[in-house]
């Protein structure tokens, strides 16, 4: 560990009412991190909204200040990071009326494990906004106040020991405090030090008066090392993607907009993306949007794909060019936006679905010739083969590196049958 002492506070005068218990626990644990070598740059403080969230001033460490109940979920997101780096520490500050709100991410912490410190300041009410219970409000204080006694507090030390902590305890009388604040900072791990803070301006005004409402001093460990979860760096957002390269010329010049309209379960995203990734092996530019309902097993699929040898601005699918409709469930979805010039290719079945004439109008047996899972690939097969928007040999080439190959490759085939 470090020789020299750093000062780990700024020096700045507390912002607190004047005898507010916060600023033993802030001077505590100043002196826990400088007794341990810690420098200021080792350290980062997070805190959040309420009265123990007017802390960055005070410390001359990295600090930063988050959202209400969120400073667990940002130092969560700052220990991972810090986790290949020893000798840096992260220490999270919160309120019980932050607790309350942000009590899953607490849990969370607690769960996963990682090398953090949570510092609890409970002076058992919300003290910024004036007063107002808390759901850590112990029911010896609600009793005082007459107000919702019979509502036990959420006990966030058994909840986060529960949870996975290394180690959760609660003080209550100042002594203690140091002690356990070392205790925390020392375990590798996550740990939770929740403190009985004194409230002079909405609570109790004299500590034995606090000491006496707060509940019990516990202490829990979990015998279980700290958890690493960052494993694999990665240069980018993009390193899984695939990039297309031109191989054949497209026929078609101008933007053409193609929406493909059948049921979950019929493929009809993959379709979709396999015709727009086999524009772009055409030399053009291509989007594919997909909607389906939230109950991904039932119900329409619909994919929209945008072909242009030009840049493509708007994504937008307003007046398709080609509908190629496969299904009941695709019909209905996407009938009110056919419009007389759109030329529109549809499943035979439907035929006596469909209860307005389409200006334009193929009708062919996809669904006879393959199964329900086959028949909008085949569908788009066939309207390459008709439109000549760009090579059918390009999506052939697109499914050729795809693991079901075969089964689509002799799909495809099959629309020499539709003529
Ligand atoms: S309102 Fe209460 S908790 Fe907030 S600074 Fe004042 S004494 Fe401290």
């Amino acid at each position: 560990m470090i020789e020299t002492k750093e000062k780990i506070l700024t020096g700045k005068k507390f912002p607190f009412c004047p005898g507010c218990g916060h600023g033993i626990s802030i001077n505590q644990l100043a002196k826990v991190l400088e007794d341990l070598g810690y420098k200021p740059e080792d350290i980062v403080i997070v805190s959040d909204i309420g009265c123990s969230g007017l802390i960055d001033p005070l410390f001359a460490t990295h600090t930063i200040h988050g959202l209400h109940g969120r400073s667990p979920a940002l130092g969560l997101g700052v220990a991972m990071g810090l986790e290949q780096k020893p000798g840096k520490k992260t220490i999270a500050f919160i309120g019980d009326g932050g607790a309350t709100i942000g009590l899953q991410h607490i849990l969370e912490d607690a769960r996963r494990n990682v090398d953090m410190t949570l510092i609890l300041l409970n002076n058992l009410l919300y003290g910024m906004t004036g007063g107002q219970i808390s759901g850590l409000s112990t029911r010896k204080y609600k009793e005082i106040i007459d107000f919702e006694k019979d509502i036990p507090p959420f006990d966030v030390v058994k909840l986060a020991y529960a949870s996975g902590a290394r180690y959760a305890v609660r003080v209550n009388n100042p002594k203690n405090i140091k002690e356990k604040i070392r205790k925390a900072i020392e375990t590798e791990g996550f740990s939770l030090v929740e403190i009985a803070s004194l409230c002079p301006s909405y609570g109790m005004k004299k500590l034995p008066e606090l000491m006496a409402v707060a509940d019990d001093e516990e202490e829990f460990e979990n015998n279980r090392p700290p958890t690493h979860i960052v494993s694999k760096e990665r240069n980018s957002l993009f390193d899984r993607e695939r990039y297309f390269s031109p191989e054949f010329e497209a026929h078609a010049g101008k933007r053409t907009g193609i929406l493909i309209a059948g049921s979950a379960g019929g493929g009809v995203q993959s379709v979709g993306a396999f015709m727009a990734q086999a524009a772009m092996l055409s030399g053009m530019q291509a989007t594919m949007k997909g909607e389906y309902p939230i109950t991904v097993g039932t119900g329409f699929s619909v994919a929209e794909v945008i072909a242009d040898k030009n840049e493509i601005n708007y994504t937008g699918l307003d007046n398709p060019d080609i509908a190629v409709i496969v299904t009941e469930d695709g019909l209905e979805k996407v009938k009110h936006r056919i419009t007389a010039d759109t030329k529109v290719y549809l499943d035979e079945k439907l035929t006596g679905k469909i209860d307005f004439s389409y200006k334009k109008l193929i009708i062919k047996p996809f669904h006879a010739l393959v199964n329900r899972k086959s028949a909008a690939l085949l569908a788009v097969a066939y309207v390459l083969k008709k439109e000549q928007l760009f090579p059918l040999e390009a999506l052939k080439k697109v499914l050729s590196d795809h693991r079901l190959k075969d089964i689509f490759l002799d799909t495809v085939a099959r629309v020499e049958e539709l003529e």
